[in-house]
Protein backbone atom coordinates (compact mmCIF):
# COMPACT_ATOMS: atom_id res chain seq x y z
CA UNK A 1 0.00 0.00 0.00
CA UNK A 2 1.18 3.51 -0.50
CA UNK A 3 1.69 6.23 2.24
CA UNK A 4 0.65 8.93 -0.16
CA UNK A 5 -3.05 8.38 -0.68
CA UNK A 6 -5.11 10.44 -2.34
CA UNK A 7 -7.74 12.36 -1.77
CA UNK A 8 -11.73 12.16 -2.54
CA UNK A 9 -12.67 15.01 -4.31
CA UNK A 10 -15.76 15.69 -6.87
CA UNK A 11 -14.99 14.42 -10.16
CA UNK A 12 -17.51 16.31 -11.97
CA UNK A 13 -18.04 19.60 -9.66
CA UNK A 14 -22.04 17.55 -8.63
CA UNK A 15 -21.27 18.77 -4.94
CA UNK A 16 -19.01 21.52 -4.49
CA UNK A 17 -18.11 21.19 -1.04
CA UNK A 18 -17.36 18.06 0.69
CA UNK A 19 -19.07 16.85 3.32
CA UNK A 20 -16.81 16.93 6.82
CA UNK A 21 -16.69 13.42 8.43
CA UNK A 22 -20.01 12.51 9.80
CA UNK A 23 -21.84 15.13 8.65
CA UNK A 24 -24.85 13.97 5.82
CA UNK A 25 -23.09 13.51 2.63
CA UNK A 26 -26.02 11.85 0.74
CA UNK A 27 -29.44 12.21 2.24
CA UNK A 28 -32.17 10.23 0.25
CA UNK A 29 -35.55 11.20 0.55
CA UNK A 30 -38.60 9.04 0.32
CA UNK A 31 -37.07 7.22 -3.09
CA UNK A 32 -39.34 4.97 -4.40
CA UNK A 33 -38.69 2.62 -7.86
CA UNK A 34 -42.01 0.90 -9.56
CA UNK A 35 -41.50 -1.78 -12.00
CA UNK A 36 -44.68 -2.16 -13.63
CA UNK A 37 -47.11 -2.36 -10.96
CA UNK A 38 -44.19 -4.03 -8.41
CA UNK A 39 -42.23 -1.41 -5.48
CA UNK A 40 -38.81 -2.21 -5.59
CA UNK A 41 -38.12 0.52 -3.80
CA UNK A 42 -40.87 1.93 -1.60
CA UNK A 43 -40.40 5.16 0.17
CA UNK A 44 -36.62 5.09 1.52
CA UNK A 45 -35.33 7.75 3.36
CA UNK A 46 -31.82 7.50 4.71
CA UNK A 47 -29.26 10.19 5.54
CA UNK A 48 -25.41 8.80 4.80
CA UNK A 49 -22.71 10.39 6.97
CA UNK A 50 -19.62 11.27 4.83
CA UNK A 51 -16.33 8.77 5.61
CA UNK A 52 -18.56 6.23 6.81
CA UNK A 53 -18.87 2.37 5.78
CA UNK A 54 -23.40 1.30 5.43
CA UNK A 55 -24.10 -1.69 4.75
CA UNK A 56 -27.46 -1.91 2.90
CA UNK A 57 -28.63 -6.19 3.85
CA UNK A 58 -31.70 -7.52 3.24
CA UNK A 59 -32.87 -10.81 1.70
CA UNK A 60 -32.88 -11.66 -2.06
CA UNK A 61 -34.96 -9.23 -4.03
CA UNK A 62 -35.53 -6.85 -0.95
CA UNK A 63 -34.94 -3.42 -3.59
CA UNK A 64 -31.02 -3.40 -2.23
CA UNK A 65 -29.63 -3.22 -6.09
CA UNK A 66 -32.20 -1.22 -7.14
CA UNK A 67 -31.71 1.35 -4.17
CA UNK A 68 -27.79 1.02 -4.97
CA UNK A 69 -28.21 1.40 -8.62
CA UNK A 70 -30.51 4.72 -8.18
CA UNK A 71 -27.43 6.48 -6.02
CA UNK A 72 -25.28 4.94 -9.03
CA UNK A 73 -27.36 7.16 -11.86
CA UNK A 74 -28.37 3.71 -13.39
CA UNK A 75 -32.26 3.81 -12.56
CA UNK A 76 -33.92 7.47 -12.17
CA UNK A 77 -36.53 7.26 -9.04
CA UNK A 78 -40.47 7.67 -9.38
CA UNK A 79 -40.61 9.58 -6.54
CA UNK A 80 -38.00 11.27 -3.83
CA UNK A 81 -35.04 13.28 -3.72
CA UNK A 82 -31.12 12.02 -3.85
CA UNK A 83 -29.09 15.05 -2.48
CA UNK A 84 -25.74 15.60 -2.58
CA UNK A 85 -24.96 18.46 -0.30
CA UNK A 86 -27.73 20.65 -1.42
CA UNK A 87 -28.35 19.06 -5.05
CA UNK A 88 -30.75 16.91 -6.36
CA UNK A 89 -28.97 14.11 -8.30
CA UNK A 90 -31.65 12.20 -8.89
CA UNK A 91 -32.17 12.68 -12.46
CA UNK A 92 -28.29 12.92 -13.02
CA UNK A 93 -26.45 10.68 -14.76
CA UNK A 94 -24.04 8.45 -13.68
CA UNK A 95 -21.16 9.92 -14.77
CA UNK A 96 -21.89 13.76 -13.81
CA UNK A 97 -22.06 11.96 -9.99
CA UNK A 98 -19.11 12.05 -7.72
CA UNK A 99 -20.38 8.62 -7.47
CA UNK A 100 -18.68 4.76 -8.39
CA UNK A 101 -20.14 1.60 -8.48
CA UNK A 102 -18.25 -1.79 -8.57
CA UNK A 103 -20.57 -4.44 -10.03
CA UNK A 104 -20.77 -7.62 -8.53
CA UNK A 105 -19.45 -9.81 -11.48
CA UNK A 106 -16.61 -6.88 -11.16
CA UNK A 107 -17.74 -6.71 -15.24
CA UNK A 108 -13.65 -6.32 -15.95
CA UNK A 109 -12.84 -5.80 -20.33
CA UNK A 110 -11.62 -9.03 -20.54
CA UNK A 111 -9.58 -7.44 -24.01
CA UNK A 112 -7.94 -4.72 -21.72
CA UNK A 113 -4.82 -5.26 -19.23
CA UNK A 114 -5.48 -4.69 -15.71
CA UNK A 115 -3.42 -1.06 -15.98
CA UNK A 116 -5.83 -0.31 -18.93
CA UNK A 117 -8.79 -2.09 -17.17
CA UNK A 118 -8.17 1.40 -14.36
CA UNK A 119 -7.48 3.35 -16.62
CA UNK A 120 -10.32 3.17 -18.68
CA UNK A 121 -12.85 5.64 -16.67
CA UNK A 122 -9.52 8.36 -16.71
CA UNK A 123 -9.11 7.97 -20.24
CA UNK A 124 -12.58 8.59 -20.99
CA UNK A 125 -13.14 11.81 -18.21
CA UNK A 126 -9.93 13.25 -20.43
CA UNK A 127 -7.63 12.93 -18.18
CA UNK A 128 -3.56 13.39 -19.31
CA UNK A 129 -1.15 10.44 -20.43
CA UNK A 130 0.76 11.22 -17.80
CA UNK A 131 -1.75 11.94 -14.86
CA UNK A 132 -3.65 8.35 -15.67
CA UNK A 133 0.00 6.72 -15.72
CA UNK A 134 0.10 8.46 -12.27
CA UNK A 135 -3.00 7.40 -10.83
CA UNK A 136 -2.88 3.71 -12.31
CA UNK A 137 0.44 3.14 -10.01
CA UNK A 138 -1.12 4.72 -7.18
CA UNK A 139 -4.60 2.73 -7.92
CA UNK A 140 -2.30 -0.54 -8.42
CA UNK A 141 0.09 0.19 -5.02
CA UNK A 142 -3.26 0.75 -3.08
CA UNK A 143 -4.89 -2.56 -4.44
CA UNK A 144 -1.30 -4.47 -3.73
CA UNK A 145 -1.55 -5.65 -7.95
CA UNK A 146 1.87 -4.75 -8.65
CA UNK A 147 3.57 -6.76 -11.26
CA UNK A 148 0.44 -7.64 -12.84
CA UNK A 149 -0.15 -4.59 -14.28
CA UNK A 150 0.00 -6.29 -17.97
CA UNK A 151 -2.49 -9.46 -17.48
CA UNK A 152 -5.56 -10.01 -18.78
CA UNK A 153 -8.73 -10.43 -16.58
CA UNK A 154 -8.20 -13.97 -17.74
CA UNK A 155 -4.79 -14.39 -16.18
CA UNK A 156 -5.55 -13.28 -12.39
CA UNK A 157 -7.11 -15.03 -9.63
CA UNK A 158 -10.93 -14.54 -8.53
CA UNK A 159 -9.33 -12.00 -5.45
CA UNK A 160 -6.50 -10.40 -7.73
CA UNK A 161 -10.07 -9.80 -10.32
CA UNK A 162 -11.55 -8.49 -6.92
CA UNK A 163 -8.38 -5.30 -6.89
CA UNK A 164 -8.65 -4.99 -10.14
CA UNK A 165 -12.37 -3.75 -10.04
CA UNK A 166 -12.13 -2.22 -6.73
CA UNK A 167 -8.65 0.15 -8.23
CA UNK A 168 -11.15 0.75 -11.28
CA UNK A 169 -14.22 2.04 -9.03
CA UNK A 170 -11.71 4.13 -7.03
CA UNK A 171 -9.44 5.86 -9.65
CA UNK A 172 -12.07 8.41 -10.33
CA UNK A 173 -11.58 9.02 -6.60
CA UNK A 174 -15.31 9.20 -6.01
CA UNK A 175 -16.98 10.85 -3.01
CA UNK A 176 -19.08 7.54 -2.74
CA UNK A 177 -18.41 4.31 -3.29
CA UNK A 178 -21.50 2.00 -4.08
CA UNK A 179 -20.26 -2.26 -3.94
CA UNK A 180 -22.99 -4.59 -4.87
CA UNK A 181 -21.99 -7.87 -3.09
CA UNK A 182 -18.56 -7.27 -3.77
CA UNK A 183 -17.47 -10.43 -2.06
CA UNK A 184 -20.09 -12.71 -3.46
CA UNK A 185 -17.76 -14.76 -5.86
CA UNK A 186 -15.09 -15.59 -3.41
CA UNK A 187 -14.50 -18.24 -1.25
CA UNK A 188 -15.22 -18.44 2.93
CA UNK A 189 -11.26 -17.80 3.81
CA UNK A 190 -10.51 -15.31 0.99
CA UNK A 191 -13.49 -13.11 1.84
CA UNK A 192 -12.31 -12.81 5.40
CA UNK A 193 -9.28 -11.70 4.68
CA UNK A 194 -10.49 -9.29 1.87
CA UNK A 195 -13.27 -8.09 4.24
CA UNK A 196 -10.44 -6.65 6.31
CA UNK A 197 -8.55 -5.10 3.43
CA UNK A 198 -11.33 -3.44 2.12
CA UNK A 199 -12.22 -2.01 5.30
CA UNK A 200 -8.75 -0.61 6.02
CA UNK A 201 -8.59 0.99 2.42
CA UNK A 202 -11.97 2.38 3.59
CA UNK A 203 -10.39 4.00 6.50
CA UNK A 204 -7.03 5.17 4.44
CA UNK A 205 -9.19 6.87 1.83
CA UNK A 206 -11.52 8.28 3.81
CA UNK A 207 -14.08 7.95 1.32
CA UNK A 208 -17.74 6.68 1.88
CA UNK A 209 -18.71 2.93 1.00
CA UNK A 210 -22.25 1.75 1.00
CA UNK A 211 -21.97 -1.98 0.35
CA UNK A 212 -25.01 -4.01 -0.72
CA UNK A 213 -25.06 -7.79 1.17
CA UNK A 214 -27.38 -10.37 1.83
CA UNK A 215 -24.97 -11.68 4.28
CA UNK A 216 -25.44 -10.98 7.85
CA UNK A 217 -22.28 -11.38 9.08
CA UNK A 218 -20.21 -9.59 6.56
CA UNK A 219 -22.67 -6.71 6.90
CA UNK A 220 -21.80 -6.59 10.70
CA UNK A 221 -18.01 -7.54 10.07
CA UNK A 222 -17.24 -4.45 8.08
CA UNK A 223 -20.09 -1.40 8.55
CA UNK A 224 -20.35 1.01 10.94
CA UNK A 225 -24.05 1.37 10.56
CA UNK A 226 -26.43 -1.37 8.78
CA UNK A 227 -29.67 -0.11 7.14
CA UNK A 228 -32.22 -3.72 6.74
CA UNK A 229 -34.10 -3.75 3.77
CA UNK A 230 -37.33 -5.64 3.68
CA UNK A 231 -39.59 -5.50 0.94
CA UNK A 232 -38.51 -2.20 -0.45
CA UNK A 233 -38.89 -0.49 2.94
CA UNK A 234 -35.66 0.40 5.28
CA UNK A 235 -36.82 -1.65 8.04
CA UNK A 236 -34.36 -0.46 10.70
CA UNK A 237 -30.98 1.16 10.63
CA UNK A 238 -28.50 1.11 13.08
CA UNK A 239 -25.26 -0.30 14.58
CA UNK A 240 -24.77 -3.90 13.93
CA UNK A 241 -24.72 -4.19 17.79
CA UNK A 242 -27.80 -1.96 18.23
CA UNK A 243 -29.43 -4.24 15.73
CA UNK A 244 -28.42 -8.10 16.94
CA UNK A 245 -29.20 -6.90 20.96
CA UNK A 246 -32.37 -4.30 20.34
CA UNK A 247 -33.93 -5.57 16.88
CA UNK A 248 -36.97 -3.54 16.39
CA UNK A 249 -39.62 -6.14 14.93
CA UNK A 250 -39.77 -9.74 15.00
CA UNK A 251 -38.72 -10.08 11.65
CA UNK A 252 -35.30 -8.09 11.66
CA UNK A 253 -34.57 -10.52 15.09
CA UNK A 254 -35.54 -13.71 13.16
CA UNK A 255 -33.38 -12.49 10.05
CA UNK A 256 -30.09 -10.98 12.11
CA UNK A 257 -28.74 -13.80 13.43
CA UNK A 258 -30.35 -17.27 15.42
CA UNK A 259 -33.16 -16.33 17.60
CA UNK A 260 -35.49 -18.09 20.22
CA UNK A 261 -38.89 -16.62 20.11
CA UNK A 262 -41.71 -17.06 22.62
CA UNK A 263 -45.34 -15.89 21.87
CA UNK A 264 -47.12 -14.27 24.46
CA UNK A 265 -50.27 -12.43 25.49
CA UNK A 266 -50.07 -11.20 29.03
CA UNK A 267 -47.77 -8.80 30.63
CA UNK A 268 -48.05 -8.11 34.62
CA UNK A 269 -45.47 -5.19 35.62
CA UNK A 270 -43.25 -6.08 38.46
CA UNK A 271 -40.98 -3.24 39.67
CA UNK A 272 -38.77 -2.79 36.53
CA UNK A 273 -39.12 -5.81 34.62
CA UNK A 274 -42.21 -7.25 33.13
CA UNK A 275 -43.83 -10.47 33.32
CA UNK A 276 -44.92 -11.83 29.67
CA UNK A 277 -46.99 -15.34 30.05
CA UNK A 278 -46.00 -17.25 26.97
CA UNK A 279 -47.28 -20.14 25.30
CA UNK A 280 -44.55 -22.43 24.89
CA UNK A 281 -42.03 -21.04 27.90
CA UNK A 282 -44.41 -20.28 30.75
CA UNK A 283 -44.21 -16.96 32.14
CA UNK A 284 -40.94 -15.16 31.47
CA UNK A 285 -39.40 -12.31 32.93
CA UNK A 286 -37.96 -9.35 31.44
CA UNK A 287 -36.19 -5.87 31.63
CA UNK A 288 -38.82 -2.94 30.70
CA UNK A 289 -37.94 -2.04 27.27
CA UNK A 290 -36.49 1.69 26.38
CA UNK A 291 -40.20 2.08 24.63
CA UNK A 292 -43.61 1.11 26.42
CA UNK A 293 -44.84 -1.67 25.10
CA UNK A 294 -48.38 -1.29 23.89
CA UNK A 295 -51.69 -3.61 24.13
CA UNK A 296 -51.70 -6.54 21.84
CA UNK A 297 -49.31 -9.73 21.31
CA UNK A 298 -45.86 -9.88 22.52
CA UNK A 299 -43.02 -11.89 21.87
CA UNK A 300 -39.95 -12.43 24.08
CA UNK A 301 -36.33 -13.03 22.11
CA UNK A 302 -33.51 -14.58 23.43
CA UNK A 303 -30.23 -15.11 21.57
CA UNK A 304 -29.03 -18.58 21.88
CA UNK A 305 -25.84 -17.72 23.53
CA UNK A 306 -27.42 -15.91 26.42
CA UNK A 307 -29.09 -19.48 26.77
CA UNK A 308 -27.46 -20.82 30.23
CA UNK A 309 -27.06 -25.07 30.36
CA UNK A 310 -26.51 -26.76 33.62
CA UNK A 311 -27.84 -30.36 35.05
CA UNK A 312 -28.84 -28.91 38.01
CA UNK A 313 -29.71 -25.53 37.18
CA UNK A 314 -28.48 -21.94 37.81
CA UNK A 315 -25.63 -21.85 39.67
CA UNK A 316 -25.88 -19.02 42.85
CA UNK A 317 -23.89 -16.01 41.29
CA UNK A 318 -24.26 -12.96 43.58
CA UNK A 319 -27.07 -10.84 42.57
CA UNK A 320 -28.41 -13.33 40.34
CA UNK A 321 -31.85 -14.53 40.85
CA UNK A 322 -31.78 -18.04 40.49
CA UNK A 323 -35.66 -18.99 40.23
CA UNK A 324 -36.76 -16.97 37.43
CA UNK A 325 -36.91 -17.68 33.91
CA UNK A 326 -35.68 -21.24 34.53
CA UNK A 327 -36.67 -23.93 31.49
CA UNK A 328 -36.44 -27.39 32.38
CA UNK A 329 -35.98 -30.23 29.67
CA UNK A 330 -33.91 -32.63 27.45
CA UNK A 331 -31.47 -32.41 25.26
CA UNK A 332 -33.41 -33.13 21.63
CA UNK A 333 -30.62 -32.09 19.35
CA UNK A 334 -26.73 -30.91 19.41
CA UNK A 335 -24.87 -29.52 16.58
CA UNK A 336 -21.31 -29.14 17.19
CA UNK A 337 -19.50 -26.74 14.90
CA UNK A 338 -16.09 -26.19 16.31
CA UNK A 339 -16.05 -23.21 18.19
CA UNK A 340 -19.43 -23.86 19.39
CA UNK A 341 -22.06 -26.10 20.31
CA UNK A 342 -25.80 -25.52 19.39
CA UNK A 343 -27.99 -27.32 21.70
CA UNK A 344 -32.03 -27.61 21.02
CA UNK A 345 -33.54 -28.57 24.31
CA UNK A 346 -36.89 -29.87 24.16
CA UNK A 347 -38.82 -28.22 27.16
CA UNK A 348 -41.38 -29.36 29.80
CA UNK A 349 -44.05 -26.46 28.84
CA UNK A 350 -43.55 -27.66 25.36
CA UNK A 351 -41.76 -25.23 23.15
CA UNK A 352 -37.83 -26.12 22.11
CA UNK A 353 -35.27 -23.27 22.85
CA UNK A 354 -31.58 -23.21 21.21
CA UNK A 355 -28.73 -22.66 23.40
CA UNK A 356 -24.95 -21.97 21.92
CA UNK A 357 -22.45 -23.04 24.73
CA UNK A 358 -18.78 -21.72 23.81
CA UNK A 359 -16.27 -24.69 23.42
CA UNK A 360 -13.89 -22.88 25.66
CA UNK A 361 -12.16 -26.52 26.74
CA UNK A 362 -10.47 -28.99 24.22
CA UNK A 363 -11.77 -31.93 26.05
CA UNK A 364 -15.86 -32.58 26.08
CA UNK A 365 -16.46 -33.61 29.47
CA UNK A 366 -18.86 -30.79 30.19
CA UNK A 367 -20.96 -31.79 26.97
CA UNK A 368 -24.16 -32.83 26.81
CA UNK A 369 -25.99 -35.67 25.18
CA UNK A 370 -29.31 -36.08 23.29
CA UNK A 371 -32.05 -37.49 25.80
CA UNK A 372 -30.13 -35.77 28.57
CA UNK A 373 -32.45 -34.03 31.56
CA UNK A 374 -31.22 -30.00 31.36
CA UNK A 375 -32.22 -27.08 32.65
CA UNK A 376 -32.13 -23.83 30.36
CA UNK A 377 -31.98 -20.24 31.99
CA UNK A 378 -31.34 -17.11 30.98
CA UNK A 379 -31.74 -13.21 32.44
CA UNK A 380 -34.67 -11.11 32.29
CA UNK A 381 -32.04 -8.52 30.40
CA UNK A 382 -30.97 -10.64 28.03
CA UNK A 383 -34.30 -10.74 26.75
CA UNK A 384 -35.87 -8.39 24.27
CA UNK A 385 -39.60 -7.78 23.97
CA UNK A 386 -41.18 -7.44 20.37
CA UNK A 387 -44.36 -6.36 19.38
CA UNK A 388 -45.77 -8.87 16.73
P1 LIG B 1 -30.50 -9.75 -4.68
O1 LIG B 1 -29.85 -9.83 -3.34
O2 LIG B 1 -31.12 -11.06 -5.10
O3 LIG B 1 -29.65 -9.13 -5.74
P2 LIG B 1 -31.94 -7.25 -4.28
O4 LIG B 1 -32.41 -6.97 -2.91
O5 LIG B 1 -30.72 -6.55 -4.73
O6 LIG B 1 -31.82 -8.80 -4.48
P3 LIG B 1 -33.24 -5.97 -6.50
O7 LIG B 1 -32.29 -6.44 -7.56
O8 LIG B 1 -33.17 -4.57 -6.10
O9 LIG B 1 -33.16 -6.91 -5.23
O10 LIG B 1 -34.70 -6.27 -7.01
C1 LIG B 1 -35.85 -5.95 -6.24
C2 LIG B 1 -37.09 -6.46 -6.98
O11 LIG B 1 -37.29 -5.71 -8.16
C3 LIG B 1 -36.98 -7.92 -7.41
O12 LIG B 1 -38.24 -8.54 -7.20
C4 LIG B 1 -36.65 -7.83 -8.88
O13 LIG B 1 -37.18 -8.96 -9.57
C5 LIG B 1 -37.35 -6.55 -9.29
N1 LIG B 1 -36.63 -5.88 -10.38
C6 LIG B 1 -35.37 -5.40 -10.33
N2 LIG B 1 -35.03 -4.83 -11.50
C7 LIG B 1 -36.11 -4.97 -12.32
C8 LIG B 1 -36.40 -4.58 -13.67
N3 LIG B 1 -35.50 -3.90 -14.42
N4 LIG B 1 -37.63 -4.88 -14.16
C9 LIG B 1 -38.54 -5.52 -13.40
N5 LIG B 1 -38.33 -5.91 -12.12
C10 LIG B 1 -37.15 -5.64 -11.58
Amino acid sequence: MTDELPKTHAATGAADREAAPGQPLLRIEGVAKTFGTFRAVDGVSLDIRAGEFFALLGPSGCGKTTLLRMLAGFEAPDEGRILLGDKDIAQALPHERPINMMFQNYALFPHLSVRDNIAFGLKRAGMARADIATRVAEMVALVKLEGLEKRKPDQLSGGQRQRVALARALARRPQLLLLDEPLAALDKKLRESTQGELMELQRRLGTTFIIVTHDQEEAMTMASRIGVMNAGKLAQVASPRELYEAPRSRWIAEFVGDVNVFDGETKLRDGHRLVIGTRDAGPLVVAEPREPVGAGKLAVAIRPEKVKLSRRGPVSEAGYETAINRLDGVIADVCYLGGSTTYKVKLETGGTVQASVANSARLDVDAYSVDQQIVAWFSPDDCVVLQS
